[in-house]
C-alpha cells in the first residue's frame, strides 16, 4: 500500500465542524479513506483543561459532531488519555499513513502537536497540523520592528492589510470510512456532564454543534446585525451574535464568519462593520496569547504581578454569587451562573468590580469565569481579564474605574437586565434599580425589599472603594494621575 492509499486520521479538536475545515480536506484528498476521531486529555491541558460548563458543551457539541460524521459514512471514534499514544495505536491498528488536524495556538497547543508528531515520526506515520482556527497566523504578522503586536487598532489594520482572507471550504457530502471500526469508548464515559444538574437552564438557551452555529449566525445576520453597533452595548438586548461558545469550540470557522458576513445584504453596514472588528478582537487575542503565553497566569505589564490585593475569600464568594449588593453586578453573575454566558458590557464591569471595588487578583475572576462560561476561551479570558485589571495588551487604564450605578443607569437605564437576573428587585422602581440603599424606605417596603434581608446592602462603598483602589495602583505606580470614572 502507497502512503496516498493508507487510510488518514482525522484527529478532531476545538475545530468541531465539517464546514470550511482544511485538515479534513487534507485528510481526504485523492479519495482516502477517514477515520476521525476526539481524544479526551485532561493532562495535556494542564491547569487549564475545560471547566465545567465548557465540558457541558463539550459533550453535546460532540454529539452533534458524531450525528453529522455519521450521515456522511465515518462515524467519529471517541477515547480519552494521552493522545500520542492513542494516535500511535491507532494509526497502527488501521495501517494509517497519516495524522491530521488543526492548529491550536493556546500554550498546551503546540505541545501537543510536537509530542504527537515526534511520536508518530517513530512510527512512520505523517502529522500535519493545518490553519483554521484563525483568520491569521500569530507566528507571522509581526509590527514594522518585526515583533508581535500588544496594541489592537495597529494589529487589526495590518491584518487587514496583509492577510488575504480566502473563501471557505465546503463541508464534505460523503467521507469514505475504514471497513473495520476501531474500539473506542462512548460519549457519557467522557464524563463531561454535571454529576448534578446545574446545566438545566443552559439547555434551553443553547444548540452546541455545527448547525445550532450556523442558525445564530444566520439569525444574527437577518436582523441584530445592523443595529450592532449600538444595541452590542445594552445587555436587556439580544444585540449581539452569542456566537462565542461555537466558535470557541470550532463549530464555525472564523473564515465563515467573516465571509457570510462580509457578503450578507447588510454586509456593508456600520453595524456589520463593527461586528467584524470583534472578530478582530478575537485574533488579537490569540495573537497576544500565542506570542506571549505566560499571560494566562501572569500579568503582560510586569510590575502588576506585585499589586497588592486584599483576598478575601468572603468577598470573592459574593461575587460570584452575585451577592455584592449592586444590582448591575449581581445580574450580570447570575446571567453567567444560569446560562454560562455574559453580556460583554456585564463582562467588564463585574470584572472591574472584582479587582477595582473588591480588590480580589484578576486570577480569581479568570478562574471562576473559566469554569463556569460555556465560550470560556484562554486567550479571550486572559485578554478580557487584563484588560479591565489594566495590566494587559491594549488594557484600559487601572485609574479608570467604572462606577457601577452610573454603568447601570446608563446601559440598563429601565432596569430591565436587572429585573430578570436579580427578581428581588423586580418592583424597584427605575429611579432606584441601580442604587436600591438610596430608596426611601417606603417605596422599598412597596417594592417587597428589605436590604439586608431580601437583597444585600452594598458590599463597599463605592467611593471608599474607589479611593482604596487607587491608593493600591500608587504603591506599584508613580506619577500616574488619577483620572474621574
Ligand atoms: C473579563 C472578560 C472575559 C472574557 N472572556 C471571554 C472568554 O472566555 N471567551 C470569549 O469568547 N470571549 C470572552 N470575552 C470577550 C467577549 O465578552 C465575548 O467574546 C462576547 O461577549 C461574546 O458574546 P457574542 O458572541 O455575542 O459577541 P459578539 O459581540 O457578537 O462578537 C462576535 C464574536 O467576536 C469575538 N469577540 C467579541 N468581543 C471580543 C473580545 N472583547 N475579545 C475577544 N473576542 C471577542 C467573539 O468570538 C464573539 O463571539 C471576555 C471579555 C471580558 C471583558
Amino acid at each position: 500500500m502507497t502512503a496516498r492509499e493508507k487510510p488518514a486520521i482525522l484527529w478532531f479538536r476545538q475545530d468541531l465542524r465539517l464546514d470550511d475545515h482544511p485538515a479534513l480536506h487534507a485528510a481526504a484528498a485523492n479519495g482516502r479513506v477517514v477515520q476521525p476521531v476526539f481524544i479526551l486529555d485532561d493532562a495535556a491541558e494542564g491547569e487549564w483543561a475545560s471547566g465545567g460548563a465548557g465540558r457541558w458543551w463539550l459533550h453535546h457539541s460532540l454529539e452533534a459532531l458524531g450525528t453529522q460524521l455519521r450521515r456522511i459514512g465515518a462515524p467519529l471514534l471517541l477515547q480519552r488519555g494521552a493522545t500520542a499514544d492513542g494516535l500511535v495505536k491507532l494509526a497502527k491498528e488501521l495501517g494509517a499513513g497519516s495524522v491530521h488536524c488543526s492548529q491550536r495556538f493556546e500554550p498546551a497547543g503546540p505541545a501537543q502537536e510536537e509530542c504527537v508528531r515526534s511520536a508518530l515520526a517513530a512510527v512512520g506515520v505523517s502529522f500535519a497540523a493545518h490553519a483554521g482556527a484563525l483568520l491569521h497566523d500569530p507566528a507571522v504578522l509581526r509590527t514594522g520592528s518585526g515583533v508581535p503586536y500588544k496594541v489592537y487598532t495597529p494589529f487589526a489594520k495590518s491584518l487587514r492589510a496583509h492577510v488575504a482572507i480566502g473563501d471557505p471550504l465546503p463541508a464534505p457530502r460523503a467521507l469514505p470510512s475504514v471497513a473495520q471500526r476501531p474500539a473506542g469508548c462512548t460519549l457519557e464515559s467522557l464524563g463531561l456532564l454535571p454529576t448534578f444538574d446545574w446545566a438545566g437552564s443552559m439547555q434551553g438557551r443553547w444548540t452546541p454543534g455545527e448547525l445550532g452555529a450556523q442558525k445564530r449566525l444566520a439569525a444574527f445576520m437577518a436582523q441584530p446585525m445592523r443595529d450592532y453597533g449600538e444595541a452590542r452595548d445594552i445587555p436587556a438586548q439580544d444585540g449581539s451574535s452569542s456566537l462565542s461558545p461555537h466558535m470557541h469550540w470550532g463549530e464555525i470557522s472564523p473564515r465563515r464568519v467573516w465571509s457570510d458576513v462580509s457578503r450578507s445584504d447588510a454586509g456593508k453596514s456600520s453595524g456589520a462593520s463593527k461586528f467584524l472588528a470583534e472578530i478582530l478582537w478575537r485574533e488579537f487575542a490569540a495573537h497576544v496569547l500565542c506570542n506571549f503565553p505566560a499571560t494566562a497566569s501572569k500579568p503582560l505589564r510586569p510590575e502588576f504581578a506585585k499589586f497588592p490585593w486584599q483576598p478575601s475569600t468572603k468577598h470573592l464568594r459574593a461575587w460570584q454569587r452575585g451577592q455584592t449588593g449592586y444590582p448591575i453586578v449581581d445580574a450580570g453573575m447570575r446571567q453567567l451562573w444560569a446560562t454560562g454566558w455574559m453580556h460583554n458590557r456585564v463582562r467588564m464591569i463585574v470584572a472591574s468590580f472584582l479587582v477595582k471595588h473588591l480588590l480580589q487578583s484578576w486570577q480569581e475572576g479568570a478562574r471562576w469565569f473559566w469554569d463556569t462560561l460555556c465560550d470560556a476561551d484562554l486567550a479571550s479570558n486572559t485578554l478580557g481579564w487584563q484588560w479591565s485589571a489594566g495590566c494587559g495588551a491594549d488594557a484600559a487604564p487601572y485609574f479608570r474605574i467604572f462606577n457601577p450605578i452610573l454603568q447601570g443607569e446608563k446601559f440598563d437605564p429601565d432596569g430591565e437586565f436587572v429585573r430578570r437576573w436579580v427578581p428581588e428587585l423586580a418592583k424597584v422602581p427605575s429611579e432606584f434599580i441601580h442604587q436600591p440603599w438610596e430608596a426611601p424606605p417606603m417605596v422599598l417596603a412597596s417594592s417587597g425589599v428589605l436590604l439586608g434581608e431580601t437583597y444585600p446592602r452594598p458590599i463597599v462603598d463605592h467611593p471608599t472603594a474607589r479611593e482604596r483602589a487607587l491608593a493600591a495602583l500608587q504603591k506599584i505606580s508613580s506619577g500616574k494621575s488619577a483620572a474621574r470614572d
